[in-house]
């Protein structure tokens, strides 16, 4: 298929998956994913109309952020180590997986000398998987209170990624998960600002992450393909 192809063939599946659950379109973002393309493709992706862009590590969205950076809005995905904190604030409008103090810290540090405010996703393991990074839900709220030190920090909402299922509607109460303890941490944590952001949904499920209520989708090789393959 083509970039136009997939294009259309995922706006597709996404709109029927905002038909099925009563969502509007407007209200899911798209990230698309260019960890596994060149240069060349995050270039035409962007010329495409993909303008929110989704990388994991630093050292790989190098390049792609200097040639294109003006052109479109930068989301950090993957684990972010503290002392790369540096080179992603300023840089990445937002990250998706703060998951300790420590970085935390090093965020608010890099932000506060540059006179931004960071907003972030709390990550958030709800598989209770081990190869996932993320809080255990039940550490969250606490995590949310002693986030509030930190006030070059915005906290908007939370992510996850779901364990790969060859049946896609497995993955459904992972994210039903997420979006009651966001609405959970809503009603009990007194936050400054309520978390509205969901970040949840890849390729593989995230049309059950839409009807779930997620507001992000983070998409890589169904979007943008993936190369070498
Ligand atoms: C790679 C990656 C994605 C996209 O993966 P696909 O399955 O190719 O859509 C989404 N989120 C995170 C955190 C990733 O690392």
């Amino acid at each position: 298929m083509t970039l136009e192809q997939r294009i259309q063939d995922v706006e597709a599946r996404i709109e029927a998956a905002c038909e099925r659950s009563g969502r509007k379109r407007q209200d899911v973002n798209v990230i698309a994913v260019t960890k596994y393309v060149s240069l060349e493709s995050t270039g035409s992706a962007i010329r495409a109309g993909l303008t929110q862009i989704g990388e994991n590590r630093w050292q790989d969205a190098e390049a792609k952020w200097n040639a294109f950076h003006d052109q479109a809005t930068w989301h950090f995905i993957g684990s972010l180590q503290s002392n790369k904190a540096k080179e992603v604030v300023g840089r990445f409008a937002y990250i998706h997986s703060l998951d300790r103090l420590s970085l935390a810290k090093a965020i608010d540090k890099q932000a506060k000398e540059l006179e931004v405010k960071v907003p972030c996703f709390v990550q958030v393991n709800v598989s209770g998987e081990e190869s996932k990074q993320g809080l255990a839900p039940s550490e969250v709220a606490d995590f949310l209170q002693q986030l509030k030190q930190y006030s070059h920090i915005q906290p908007i909402g939370l992510m996850t990624m779901a364990p790969f299922e060859a049946e896609p509607e497995e993955t459904r109460p992972v994210f039903r998960g997420l979006r009651e303890l966001r609405d959970e941490l809503n009603r009990t944590c007194e936050l400054e600002q309520p978390l509205t952001e969901l970040s949840m949904g890849m390729s593989n499920d995230f049309e059950v992450a839409i009807e779930e209520g997620a507001t992000w989708v983070r998409l890589g090789s169904i979007l943008v393909g993936k190369e070498g393959e």
